[in-house]
This record gives C-alpha cells, sequence and structure tokens, in this order.
C-alpha cells in the first residue's frame, strides 16, 4: 500500500475526547511519530506493533527539529507506511501543523488532516470557565505566549486590552509577567479575573483564579510551568459558580 500521513489532533488529553476518526486511523497505524502533550492514554489506542516516534518538543529544549521532524514523516511515508502524526490540541493551534501539511504536500505525500479539540477552549471549560457568555465575553482571542523567534511576541496590548473578550494565552508560564504588566498598562483593569489552568486526566488539574495583577506572583509561588492555559477576562469569574467537575 502507498504510504499517508495523517496529520491529527488529539485533543487536550482525555482518551475520551479523541474523534471516531482518529481512533480508527490509531488501529490501523504503522508509524506514530508524537509530541510531548499527547497522553500514554492515547498512545496506548494504536495497535501494539506500530513504532513510536517520540518528537516532543519543549519551549526551551527541543529535542527535535522540525526540519528533522518533517523529514521523518516523509521518510516513512515514502517506505509505504501509514504514518499518523499526533499532536496536543488541534494539529493547526500553534503545532506547526500547517508547516508539516505544507512540507509533505510538497513532497507528494498523500495526507489526511484529522481536527482536535484544543486546549484553549477545552482546558477552560473542564474548569468551568465558558470562552463565551451573555453580556460578559463576545469574543475569545488565542495567543502564544511564547515564539522560538523572539521570546514575547510582540503584541499591541492597548488593542488587546480594549477588545473586551476574552484572552486565552498558551505556552505563557514563562512570560506571564510580561504580558500581564503589558495588558494593565495597556489599559487593562489589574483586578481582571485570570486563570491558570492545567487539565488533561482526572487528576492532574490545576486551577487557580486570580487577578491579572497577581497571575506572576501566584505562578512563581506554586511553581506552575507548563502546559498550562491562561485565561484572562469577565468569563472566569463564573469558573466557581460553574464548578462541574470533581
Ligand atoms: N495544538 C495544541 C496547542 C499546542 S501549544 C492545542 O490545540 O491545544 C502547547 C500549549 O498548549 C501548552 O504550552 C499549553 O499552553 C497548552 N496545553 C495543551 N494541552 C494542555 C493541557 N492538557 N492543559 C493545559 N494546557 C495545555
Amino acid at each position: 500500500m502507498k504510504g499517508r500521513v495523517w496529520l491529527a489532533g488529539s485533543g487536550p488529553g482525555d482518551p475520551g475526547l479523541v474523534t471516531l476518526r482518529l481512533a480508527e486511523v490509531l488501529k490501523s497505524a504503522e508509524v506514530i511519530v508524537y509530541d510531548r502533550l499527547v497522553s500514554p492514554e492515547i498512545l496506548a489506542m494504536a495497535g501494539e506493533k506500530a513504532r513510536r516516534i517520540f518528537v516532543g518538543k519543549r519551549t526551551d529544549s527541543h529535542e527535535k527539529s522540525q526540519q528533522e521532524i518533517n523529514e521523518i514523516l516523509i521518510e516513512e511515508a515514502q517506505k509505504g507506511y501509514q504514518v499518523v502524526r499526533l499532536k496536543g490540541g488541534d494539529p493547526f493551534v500553534f503545532g506547526r501543523g500547517g508547516e508539516e501539511l505544507a512540507d509533505l504536500l510538497a513532497s507528494g505525500i498523500p495526507c489526511e488532516v484529522i481536527p482536535g479539540i484544543t486546549s484553549a477552549i477545552a482546558v477552560p471549560e473542564y474548569a468551568g470557565i465558558p470562552v463565551t457568555f451573555r453580556q460578559l465575553s463576545r469574543s475569545f482571542h488565542v495567543f502564544t505566549g511564547h515564539t522560538a523567534e523572539v521570546g514575547v511576541p510582540d503584541f499591541d496590548y492597548e488593542a488587546m486590552a480594549r477588545l473586551g473578550g476574552t484572552l486565552i494565552f498558551l505556552m505563557a508560564t514563562s512570560n506571564a509577567e510580561e504580558i500581564c504588566q503589558g495588558l494593565i498598562n495597556g489599559g487593562m483593569k489589574p483586578e481582571m479575573p485570570s486563570a491558570v489552568l492545567r487539565s488533561a486526566l482526572p487528576g492532574d488539574e490545576v486551577r487557580r483564579i486570580t487577578t491579572v495583577q497577581d497571575l506572576p506572583a501566584l505562578l512563581l509561588r506554586e511553581q506552575i510551568g507548563a502546559p498550562a492555559v491562561i485565561v484572562i477576562g469577565e468569563v472566569v469569574s463564573l469558573s466557581s459558580e460553574l464548578t462541574w467537575r470533581n
């Protein structure tokens, strides 16, 4: 059979949130190339014979360069294997899935993209925080707090503070101080409700509610690092009322 790559999102970690399409593809996969945020429970959904290749990237120490990852995918598919490229959340949300797809298509490899549930929405949801809520937030905006090139992105904090919607940051724990201060300097009220959240499988939860002003100190004090989703906006105040888990 001809080699092929499925570029797939595995959701925030709970196997129950894997799509039926991904579950089916995992059963027949021959090679699985996966990131650090893919949970062991989801990897276990693949057949025992599937070769598992870890290419996990941290924001600080890159285990494999993007170039190397793309080469692995192309090589395995050219050898004729059925390859699943498995990422946390959704493959096109800060997962460089678009770049991988571009390289694969340019090399003539047949591809299929399988969307996943992004942590940007699901992790707040698990913590009782709806990203939109009538009269509190009519939009939500997802930012990366870290870029490989420049560290903290060159944010227009005034524009962000003016949006009035829910601000969601991924990969932002190490730059939270600069981001929170930037938002306050940009005009956001220092008491704006803010949350730092981690949620995959029950038992691996972090749910801290604070203000934009106090969030950086809380991260330091409690030694909370990646992976975490930071949510800043009025909807965070709903969390205690809307707790539905545990
Ligand atoms: N494609 C992924 C995001 C990749 S960037 C998605 O759609 O979810 C990696 C960042 O996602 C982490 O640094 C963290 O901010 C967030 N993240 C992913 N899974 C998470 C989880 N279970 N709990 C908290 N944050 C998570």
